[in-house]
């Protein structure tokens, strides 16, 4: 960033919200530890910032290794587990080095495993494929799975039985229910620890509660049910996306706005242009009346969004000036609503932001008296 030059574009992360919602996984899921995913850059949130915040989580979980390494080598040293786990001897041996726990979901880690020095330091956790035909080892593997465990018991460090849910966030559709049971079938009657419940899960689904849960995007105050936003839930949306005006002009009844010229004026208005476009990781193909905030207003988007800009009515926001914050969205315009109006899901929004918006970390009371 540059000295002394407000960035026109930048999500500001607050912290303090993160935690907060972590203390509400707590209040809704009181008897299990929390596995805390900050994959893919903490949802776009900053990884390294994200891991410090949530050091009271009973451990983090990233995709890849090299999401791992990164958190070791910024000091992080809270437990991390790689959700995709190891591919070959390299990975495999950044594991131990980097004091990471794999995921281990098929046959080829198994065989890297039986060879492994050091398997008496490393906390397996094994992935059972309950029917989201993604990761994890097939039902008709398990008894396998469990013979080639029986051969290596004790020489492990630890070991956790976990799935995953592919519709949790649809309370009405039986698949959950469904995958839930098979898993307990078979985990009923071993000893170890379990983990099945992402986000939806956790606020959904109370049997799917067990020794472990891994919430990923309510941490970032976000919700992953359709129909509600995070607030509603009692979660802090811990990201505001803001971008500034650049220009403001006053247009006549007819005058054409932006490419293709697809969005003409009916009557005389004053349009303000944004810095922001889908080469900061906005959505492009916007339904209309998509709305953002200036100066408390919602005011809506017109015309397309180009790579570096948008255009906006401010009909009714006749004080807006250039310079003036531009909120895309936040705790005033759940992220949510943005999903909807561009047929996506917060997730995408959330990691797709581009490199060129730098994240700044919310000014507190105590950081703005030191400054
Ligand atoms: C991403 C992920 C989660 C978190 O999912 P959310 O829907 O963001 O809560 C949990 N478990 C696994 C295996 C994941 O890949």
């Amino acid at each position: 960033m540059i000295e002394g030059v407000i960035p026109s574009t930048r999500a500001l992360v607050d912290s303090s919200a993160v935690r907060h919602n972590l203390s509400h996984v707590r209040l809704h899921a009181p008897h299990s530890r929390v596995l805390a995913v900050i994959k893919a850059n903490a949802y776009g949130h900053g990884l390294v910032r994200i891991a410090n915040a949530l050091h009271n989580a009973d451990a983090l979980a990233v995709a890849r290794v090299k999401e791992g390494i990164v958190l070791r080598n910024a000091g992080i040293k809270s437990r991390i587990v790689v959700l995709q786990g190891f591919l070959d001897r390299d990975e495999l041996g950044a594991h131990r080095k980097f004091k990471l726990e794999p995921v281990v979901h098929n046959d080829h880690q198994l065989r890297l495993l039986a060879t492994c020095a050091y398997l008496d330091q490393l906390h397996l956790w094994i992935k059972l494929d309950t029917g989201m035909n993604r990761l994890g080892f097939q039902q008709s593997d398990w008894n396998a799975v469990l013979e080639w465990l029986n051969k290596h018991r004790n020489k492990y460090a630890e070991l956790i039985w976990m799935t995953h849910l592919a519709n949790a966030d649809d309370i009405s559709d039986s698949t959950t229910i469904n995958q839930i049971k098979l898993f307990r079938s078979f985990t009923e009657t071993q000893s170890e620890p379990v983990s099945i419940a992402n986000s939806a899960a956790i606020l959904g689904y109370k049997q799917s509660h067990s020794e472990w849960v891994r919430p990923g995007l309510m941490l970032y105050g976000v919700s992953p049910f359709p129909d509600r936003t995070g607030s509603e839930l009692g979660l802090r949306p811990a990201m505001t996306l803001l971008s500034r005006l650049v220009s403001i002009k006053q247009l006549r009844a007819g005058d054409a706005v932006g490419y293709g010229g697809d969005w003409v004026c009916k009557q005389a208005m004053r349009l303000g242009v944004v810095a922001i476009g889908y080469g900061d990781g906005y959505p492009r193909n916007l339904k209309p009346g998509t709305l953002v905030v200036i100066n408390d207003v919602t005011v809506p988007v017109v015309g397309r969004v180009s790579m570096d800009m948008l255009t906006v009515d401010l009909s009714a926001c006749p004080d807006a000036r250039e310079g003036d914050d531009v909120v895309l969205w936040g705790a005033q315009l759940a992220v949510e609503n943005l999903a909807k109006s561009s047929s996506t899901i917060a997730y995408t929004l959330l990691c797709g932001m581009t490199r060129r918006v730098g994240i700044t970390e919310v000014a507190t009371p105590q950081a703005v008296a030191r400054s």
